[in-house]
């Protein structure tokens, strides 16, 4: 008989990780409390780290063309156009081993659902929120809320991918703090492509740098759509507790912060009709991350800030990596024990590079100048080289085969 893995958290993380475990041999319940109907967020970058592992099991293929493969991050100054930089990556294949992708967030959600529903044993509760679990000699026992009426599962191991304000995570560690709240806030846009000037509608992403803030667009959906992430200084609604996928952005305030900068980004703020901020918030991975049968992935063991465009990606690594040393048989406390020593560095490092990208990306003045002066001076090469830790990086450190599932 095969063992059963509970997963908390249809998101990226927890549909990729039901994904890495049923080749394994587990079969996967899943519990969701949204509908997983709507379309949530906007654009994703999927760095070749992350799309690896999709392709290995199958979603690449599902995701189709509704992926776009970017020429280059094109690094632009905020008050003139002037460019920066370029980042190449149309040779993202041949140097890291899988492509840098371009998609819409529903688009990915999409290939990850299909793909599960095609693997018979996984298995989906939508609309059952976690409520707790109590562990017992072997395995635990998770109770799921559906409105009032509360339900029992079984199984030999609980993973928590329920993301940045997990219920497992606050369970496993009550007197962990809340996420730490960065000073920053992101405003979310989906454009029509051909309301832009030719200059805006590139096969890049396009990243923008000025004083404390910084705009990233690139296309989506074989280039009808444009997504626009414009990240800068402001109040941070996560702490209100506000619906963080549904707060509106006011665009009169959005124009006013930019209204100083290139005419170009004036022009694509002004396009966009509709914003949505997305608060900004980063945790360090928790005192305990696993603990007997339960372990914690994705988000809810460690939110990045959107620097790097990470936190997805990350979420993807651990699915692989617990796949690695997660088996059906196993002695599932040492395996998730494994898991989390495995991780933890690279998780570290990318949480680090990515606060430091962060400070890098606002600089102003002359600081701001010698960045990019640095940036000019190491060229395409040593630039693309500066990131084959993480693009050409594994879940856990060595061997490609932490990545193959069959
Ligand atoms: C502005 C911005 C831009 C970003 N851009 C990128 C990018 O380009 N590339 C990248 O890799 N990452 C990016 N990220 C990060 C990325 O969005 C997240 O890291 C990723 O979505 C985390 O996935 P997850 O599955 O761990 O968590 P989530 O996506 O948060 O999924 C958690 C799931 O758990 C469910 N859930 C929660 N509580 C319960 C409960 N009690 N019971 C049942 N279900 C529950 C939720 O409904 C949800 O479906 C960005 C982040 C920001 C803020």
């Amino acid at each position: 008989m095969s063992g059963h893995v509970l997963i908390d958290g249809a998101g990226v993380g927890g549909l990729t990780a039901a994904l890495a475990l049923a080749r394994m041999g587990w079969s996967i319940t899943l519990l969701e409390r949204s509908q997983l109907k709507k379309e949530v967020g906007a654009g994703l970058q999927i760095s070749p780290n992350a799309s690896a592992i999709l392709r290995d099991l199958d979603v690449l293929p599902r995701l189709g063309t509704a992926a776009l493969a970017p020429r280059a991050i094109h690094i632009r100054r905020g008050r003139d156009g002037a460019t920066i930089g370029r980042l190449p990556l149309a040779n993202a294949e041949r140097r890291w081993g899988a492509p840098y992708l371009l998609a819409h967030r529903g688009d990915l959600q999409s290939a990850l659902l299909d793909t599960v529903a095609a693997v018979p044993s996984i298995r989906i509760e939508t609309e059952r929120a976690f409520a707790g679990f109590a562990a017992m000699e072997r395995g635990v026992t998770v109770t799921a809320l559906r409105g009032a009426e509360s339900a029992s599962f079984a199984a030999d191991c609980l993973l928590g991918a329920d993301g940045m304000r997990s219920l497992v995570r606050e369970r496993l560690n009550p007197a962990d703090a809340t996420p730490r709240v960065a000073r920053h806030v992101a405003w979310r846009a989906l454009v029509k492509s051909d309301r832009l000037a030719l200059d805006l509608r590139q096969p890049e992403s396009t990243l923008w740098l000025g004083a404390g803030a910084h705009i990233v667009h690139y296309p989506l959906r074989g280039g009808r759509i444009t997504n626009i992430v414009a990240i800068f200084g402001g109040t941070n609604a996560i702490e209100a507790g506000a619906d963080i996928w549904a707060e509106p952005g006011d665009p009169r305030r959005i124009a006013a912060r930019f209204a100083d900068w290139d005419r170009r980004i004036r022009a694509l703020i002004a396009t966009a009709e509709e914003w949505r901020i997305w608060p900004l918030a980063e945790r360090s991975p928790p005192p305990i991350w696993s603990a007997g049968c339960v372990a914690l992935l994705g988000d809810a063991a460690h939110p990045i800030l959107p620097f790097l465009a990470q936190g997805a990606a990350q979420a993807i690594e651990d699915a692989a990596a617990l796949a690695t040393f997660l088996k059906p048989g196993c002695d599932v406390p040492a395996a998730l024990a494994k898991f989390v020593a495995a991780r933890r560095a690279r998780i570290e490092r990318v949480q680090r590079e990515s606060r430091r990208q962060g400070l890098l990306y606002h600089l102003s003045g002359v600081p701001a100048a010698c960045r990019d002066l640095a940036i000019r001076a190491l060229g395409e090469e040593r630039m693309v080289a500066r990131y084959d830790w993480l693009y050409g990086g594994t879940p856990i450190g060595n061997a490609s085969k932490n990545r193959r599932f069959s």
